[in-house]
């Protein structure tokens, strides 16, 4: 499948491991999620994808909820 941005095919799968880190100061501590996907590279643009076993995506939800309820805790504090 040629690429999105620049139409090339020129293409290679890799194995990874990518750490994920929740953003804010508030997931300073929270440990980040390792996932391992198999990358699809575009050798001529640098443009990659993969896709994240359902697993991995639902802790990166869980960690994601957490910082949205967090947020929202906040705000409710500041409203008081
Ligand atoms: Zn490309």
């Amino acid at each position: 499948m040629p690429c999105a941005r620049c139409v090339s095919g020129n293409q290679v799968e890799f194995p990874s491991e990518i750490a994920i880190h929740f953003s804010g100061r508030e997931n300073l501590t929270k440990p980040h999620v390792f996932i391992f996907p198999k990358v699809i590279m575009r050798l001529d643009c640098g443009f990659w994808r993969f896709a994240v076993a359902e697993t991995e995506l639902r802790l990166l939800r869980e960690g994601s909820s957490l910082r949205l309820q967090l947020s929202c805790f906040s705000l409710s504090t500041l409203l008081q």
